[in-house]
């Protein structure tokens, strides 16, 4: 017999297993079905892994900083090995975990690889299973260019299981992921080259801002080579070598390339059905998650609104609410935080500089660099760059943008003053703490310059 629920989701990622257990407690029948790993690319392959290696990387940084302090240090040297198996225990914790809370919550976990047959069936290892609801939350996985000798290259997929560590790196991109694996590698002591296609790194970032981090990332011994395409990528005795366009080469021991995502959406069964997709795979919703199939909903990475792990909790949480729960909320895209773990990381939120220009919108520019107050003894050349954006007039914050030690732990606080509408005034009668870099969003007293309006 046909096993039948409320809810079936595909995809145990950060969206698919929070809307599996809300759903679950709201009283929902809930199964969930996940053919590789349970955490999805947040635990297994992406931010968790990657922060951890973040942390491993900054040792050698702060190793440099502390003789500045006197510490008499000897060159340590870095086990990857260690690192891996250190970083493998953690994800095999948390996917324990992830599957616990799913069994704890009554949740049906299928094994296997799930495709629709139609609107309300699901076919997983030749069996079939019906729902009520279907949410397909499968996420997006790397994306290669068709370039030759793409086979040696490696994605982010593959970088956390690396048997040892590249001594010669090149990272194509020049996005998120590139240049969080530059500084990874980096500061693992690789020698890495950043290959951009264009000019302007992070380019969906404030300019200014990217810039002056691009500018540090260099600074801290990445090289950067901006308008450089691979044409092919050899591999000889020495290792890879890689034939850019215009005919220079670069010799290295690997080539990783972070140049997107695409949605996971090829072997979904979408044919079986009137889901509609975007020519890059992406599935087209509604404001309530709904596809074109009445029964079947997406969220997540795969219907092409910001790939972020926190993204995909909130419209999860909206899902069950609306779906399960008193249907009173709505997803908010506005002022979503972001951070670039990059050394040292950036982190924004709001408007950048080039969108208030763009919408015409008269607003006071504050901007300062400086030196970190740590780094005035530790030698370290690192300076850090603030941008707030505030509305010419009314005062209210409309964006403010990071560069330098802990961005993303100051901002997280500060995007609730931006998402709240708060003005540049409600900031300057806070009082600061001294001495951190914080405070300077609360000292900034003249505006650099007035743009629009
Ligand atoms: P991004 O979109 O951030 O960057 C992709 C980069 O690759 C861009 O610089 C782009 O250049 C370049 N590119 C695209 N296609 C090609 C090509 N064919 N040849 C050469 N270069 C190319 O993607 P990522 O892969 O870095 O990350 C994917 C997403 O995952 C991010 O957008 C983000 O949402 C999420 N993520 C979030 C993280 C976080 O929150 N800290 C960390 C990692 C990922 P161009 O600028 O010209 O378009």
């Amino acid at each position: 017999m046909t096993e039948t629920f409320d809810l079936l989701v595909i995809g145990a990622g950060s969206g698919g297993v929070r809307a599996a257990r809300m759903a679950a407690a709201a009283g929902a029948r809930v199964a969930l079905a996940e053919a590789r790993f349970f955490g999805g690319t947040c635990v297994n392959v992406g931010c968790v892994p990657k922060k951890l290696m973040v942390y491993a990387a900054q040792f050698a940084g702060q190793q440099q900083d502390a003789r500045g302090f006197g510490w008499q240090t000897a060159t340590a040297t870095h086990d990857w090995p260690a690192l891996i198996a250190g970083k493998n225990r953690e994800i095999e914790r948390l996917n324990g975990i992830y599957r616990r809370l799913l069994d704890d919550a009554g949740v049906s976990i299928i094994d296997g690889y799930a495709r629709l047959c139609d609107g309300h069936t699901v076919e997983v290892n030749g069996r079939r299973y019906r729902a009520e609801k279907i949410l397909l939350a499968v996420g997006c996985r790397p994306s290669l260019p068709a370039v030759d000798g793409i086979e040696h290259a490696i994605s982010s997929d593959d970088v956390f299981t690396l048997p040892q560590r590249p001594q010669r790196l090149a990272i194509v991109g020049g996005g998120y992921i590139a240049l969080e694996f530059a500084g990874i590698f980096n500061g693992l002591g690789s020698e890495v080259t950043v290959l951009y296609r264009g000019q302007q790194l992070l380019r969906h970032f404030d300019h200014t801002v990217a810039a002056f981090a691009a500018g540090q990332i260099a600074e801290s011994g990445v090289a950067i080579r901006y308008d450089s395409t691979i044409v092919a990528i050899e591999k000889n005795a020495d290792g890879l070598l890689c034939r850019l366009a215009g005919g220079d080469s670069l010799a290295v021991d690997a080539v990783l390339y972070a140049t997107g995502r695409t949605p996971v959406t090829d072997d979904l069964g979408l044919e079986n059905t009137r889901i509609q997709r975007r020519d890059d795979g992406s599935l087209v919703v509604d404001e309530r998650f709904a596809t074109a199939e009445p029964s079947v909903f997406a969220l997540g990475d795969v219907i092409g609104t910001p790939e972020l792990t926190p993204v995909a909790l909130a419209q999860a949480m909206v899902f069950v609410n609306q779906q399960f729960g008193d249907n009173s909320r709505q997803m908010d895209y506005a002022a979503i935080p972001t951070a670039v773990f990059c050394q040292p990381p950036l982190a924004s939120v709001g408007l950048t500089e080039q969108q208030v220009v763009q919408q015409g919108i008269a607003c006071d520019v504050y901007l300062s660099e400086f030196r970190p107050l740590k780094h005035t003894v530790s030698g370290s050349s690192e300076r850090a760059m603030i941008k707030l954006l505030a509305e010419a007039g009314s005062g209210r914050l409309l964006g403010i943008h990071i560069a330098g030690d802990e961005a993303g732990e100051i901002l997280q606080g500060f995007a609730v003053a931006v998402r709240a509408g708060l003005s540049k005034a409600q900031l300057d009668a806070t009082i600061g703490i001294h001495p951190t870099l914080a405070e300077e969003l609360v000292t900034l007293r003249q505006a650099s310059y007035r743009i629009g309006g």
